[in-house]
């Protein structure tokens, strides 16, 4: 007799708020090999995603004796809304409105590889969130946890596509279950909704072009792709919320997956104004920290330029001083575009452009200056 069966770990898993549980082969991957290097040629890979092929469809790599993969998911999709109230407000994707989500899963994870152990003699595992070069929504997806959707997503019937993905390998061997064909059928609306158009055709994303990846990407953002980032300031749900499978998703009660620190961390002035202590305390706690403090904070300076808000313009300048040379070269910009052809302004930044020894933010500031000269 098997020490433990799918149902009990789908039986266990859903005890511990779990929401859904697959199982799929570590060879599963295999296919996606040419997928990726079509990829690749095609310049849609981004600068956080791995480059060793081998590594993105080898789970061997991770668990030199995979026999099987453990798909779960984890939906976030609280019953609370967030109301924008001000232009002054940045917005932040869904998924980082609560706690860090990798902490919650890996908990999860770990009380459900503890489950297996204790039935299982010699078992081993080993739990990744997101945080891996693994295909995460190819496993989950031959895990039967949902289906690809046209803007590349994971989406569950039950659920929707706020979902958490998270993955257990192990050195046992279950039954893999039946991935589900796709059910947009002739919907095209994520695709009408996105602001870049990402998505270049259904299910192919154009990760270069993606806001999720464009808000989180270090140093530069290219002005035409500034100006569609609107107020976000941390990933973009544009897509998801488009989808209609999403508005009629399950809504879960999930404390965890709230924003209780709601105010500070939207609030654009706030932002500019913020102290690494602040940042900390207000960021620290949530995913939407992991690039740090200087990326949130040109974000809503971006933010600042495409609402045109006005009061943004003090705690802007005072970034002109600040020790961030991205947050330097991005206050010059953002001053140009906020103060017509103000002289003042335009002394300030000359002031800062002497002191200047940063090659991006000098070429920043020399071209805010232009720009304000008209
Ligand atoms: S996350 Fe935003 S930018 Fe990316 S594909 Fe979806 S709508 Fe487009
Ligand atoms: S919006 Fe339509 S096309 Fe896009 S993922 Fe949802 S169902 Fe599919």
């Amino acid at each position: 007799m098997d020490c433990v069966t799918k149902e009990e770990i789908k039986k266990f898993a859903q005890q511990i708020g779990i929401d859904l549980v697959g199982f799929a082969s570590p060879d599963c991957l295999k296919e996606y090999n040419n997928f990726l290097k079509e990829r690749e040629n095609l310049g849609y890979s981004c600068s956080i995603e791995e480059r060793d092929i081998q590594k993105r469809i080898s789970p061997e790599f991770i668990l030199p004796e995979v026999k099987s993969i453990i798909a779960i998911a984890l939906s976030y999709n609280v019953k609370h809304e967030i109301k924008y109230y001000s232009r002054n407000y940045g917005i932040i994707s869904r998924s980082s409105w609560g706690v860090d989500y990798h902490k919650v899963l890996k908990e999860k994870m770990e009380k459900l590889s503890e489950f297996i152990k204790s039935k299982c003699q010699e078992v081993k595992t080993a739990y990744l969130v997101d945080n891996n070069p693994l295909l995460e929504r190819e496993i989950a997806y031959h895990a039967g946890i949902g289906w690809f959707g046209k803007n590349g997503l994971i989406i569950n019937d039950e659920y929707g596509s706020y979902i958490f993905l998270g993955e257990i390998l192990i050195n046992k061997y279950f039954e893999p279950d039946v991935p589900q064909k796709t059910k947009c059928g002739g919907c095209d609306l994520c695709i009408k909704a996105c602001p870049t158009k990402a998505i270049v055709e259904p299910y192919i994303i154009d990760a270069n072009k993606c806001l999720s990846y464009i808000t989180v990407k270090k140093g530069k953002i290219e002005g035409k792709i500034a100006k569609k980032m609107g107020r976000r300031i941390y990933g973009c749900d544009t897509c998801q919320q488009a989808c209609p499978f999403n508005k009629r998703a399950k809504k879960v009660i999930r404390p965890e997956f709230v924003p209780d620190k709601l105010l500070p961390r939207h609030d654009l002035i706030k932002i500019l104004n913020m102290s690494k202590k602040e940042f900390a305390e207000i960021f620290g706690p949530t995913s939407s920290s992991w690039r740090g403090k200087s990326l949130i904070i040109r974000n809503a300076i971006i933010a600042c330029v495409n609402t045109k808000e006005k009061s943004c313009i003090e705690p802007i300048k005072n970034l002109l001083k600040s020790e961030s040379p991205l947050l330097r070269g991005y206050s010059a910009w953002a001053l140009s575009h906020l103060c017509d052809k103000d002289k003042e302004v335009v002394a300030e930044i000359k002031e800062a452009l002497i002191e200047e020894k940063d090659e991006f933010a000098k070429e920043m500031m020399a071209k805010a200056i232009n720009r304000l000269k008209g």
